[in-house]
């Protein structure tokens, strides 16, 4: 039976349902596993760094949401660099200009020690990402991207990175796997920061990725285990909880978002609003062909200049100033107050990760303070 995926996020990963069993599966905190007695096999347990079936739970819920077999990790760049190791020495990745800031300068970091080269490009334009792709071994691709909401042309850029030979690899984060399936859409490997809506309660740091490529999936999991990027058994339970109702918190998150963004556009105190729901957005179209949802993250760019995206960032009571997004609480950010975040993004760009919270309380805090950046209407 094919089971929507609000459904397989409440169902899947449980024990089989045995009379006076848990209902849902404990959290296993082990270092070490009972022997079998002779050679140990593939699916044995063996010791805490290989396996751990709290993590498998989580795994297997991922997993069926994205169309794959899922590994969990210690955090989403943890996920991130366990791909990278699939790069030879010496390879050439093509990344997004402006990517999760931690994957630019992970990139950095490996090129300054001779390990590969990055072809950086405006991942929503197809024609300059296939003109890079020549002699490629990884595209990285991020969609709606973080934290500027370019959208990519997913079905183009799998088939043109297959083409040039490349792996091709989708920072799925914003939209979760209710709002793209990238395996679905041509890509070989997903990962997520589970850290942000996975898990969805900001309470933990995780990763994952995901593949159908069964080899893939092997090496993925040897690099696990012999770099020790495992996560703690209790953070892939508290996980696991909050994926169970990942459905709800997207759904109410994503509403409250478009319907947020469309009371922002033409406020005086901004220059530019991003969300892929509005009509005008250049990722529009591209959105509304290929996610389910818009996802949750907005982009704003104050009139005002950097001090004033400072100013409205602290005039908030019930957003919270904060960096990190993907929770059930509604945060806000100048994302170059980080001396990492790439050049590109502009510096009175401000992101907004919109919570579950009642979308007036949110939309009546928002305008008091953009009305006093651009005092409009309080006169101050
Ligand atoms: C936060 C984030 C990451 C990194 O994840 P961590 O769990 O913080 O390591 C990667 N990609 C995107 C899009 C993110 O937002």
């Amino acid at each position: 039976m094919d089971l929507s995926p609000a459904t397989v996020a409440v169902t899947a990963g449980r024990p089989e349902p045995v009379a006076d069993a848990p209902l849902s599966p404990p959290l296993a905190l082990t270092s070490t596993y009972v022997a079998r007695d002779g050679a140990t096999a593939p699916g044995d347990q063996i010791y805490g760094r290989w396996n751990n079936p709290t993590w498998t739970a989580f795994e297997d819920t991922l997993g069926t949401l994205e169309g794959g077999s899922a590994l969990l990790f210690a955090s989403g760049l943890a996920a991130i660099a366990a791909v990278l190791g699939e790069v030879p020495n010496g390879g050439v990745v093509v990344a997004p200009t402006a990517a999760y800031n931690g994957t630019v300068t992970l990139l950095g970091d490996r090129q300054a020690r001779g390990q590969l080269t990055t072809r950086f490009v405006p991942i929503d334009d197809t024609a300059a990402v296939s003109a890079a792709l020549a002699g490629a071994d990884l595209l990285w691709i991020e969609t709606p991207t973080n934290p500027m909401l370019e959208v990519a042309d997913l079905p183009a850029l799998g088939a043109a990175g297959h083409a040039a030979g490349a792996l091709v690899a989708v920072d799925n984060t914003f939209a979760t796997p209710l709002g793209q399936r990238p395996l679905a859409l041509g890509a070989d490997v997903v990962v997520h920061s589970v850290t942000k809506y996975l898990a969805g309660h900001s309470d933990v740091v995780l990763g994952a990725t995901v593949t159908r490529d069964e080899a893939l999936q092997a090496r993925l999991h040897t690099y696990r285990t012999l770099n020790g990027a495992i996560p703690g058994p209790f953070e892939a339970w508290l996980a696991l909880r909050g994926l169970r109702t990942l459905h709800l918190r997207v759904e109410r998150a994503c509403a409250n978002a478009a319907e947020l963004a469309r009371r922002l556009v033409g406020h005086p105190a901004l220059s530019l609003v991003r969300h892929p729901s509005l009509p005008g957005d250049p990722g529009h179209a591209r959105a509304a062909a290929q996610m389910g949802t818009f996802g949750a993250i907005i982009a704003i760019e104050v009139a005002g200049g950097p001090q004033a995206a400072e100013q409205l960032c602290s005039s908030t009571g019930l957003w919270v100033h904060a960096t990190s997004l993907g929770g059930v609480e509604s945060t806000l950010e100048r994302r170059r107050r980080h001396s990492t975040e790439p050049a590109v993004v502009p510096t009175n760009l401000v992101r907004l990760s919109v919570g579950i919270e009642d979308v007036e309380d949110l939309w009546a805090d928002l305008l008091q303070a953009l009305d006093r950046i651009a005092g409009w209407r309080t006169g101050s």
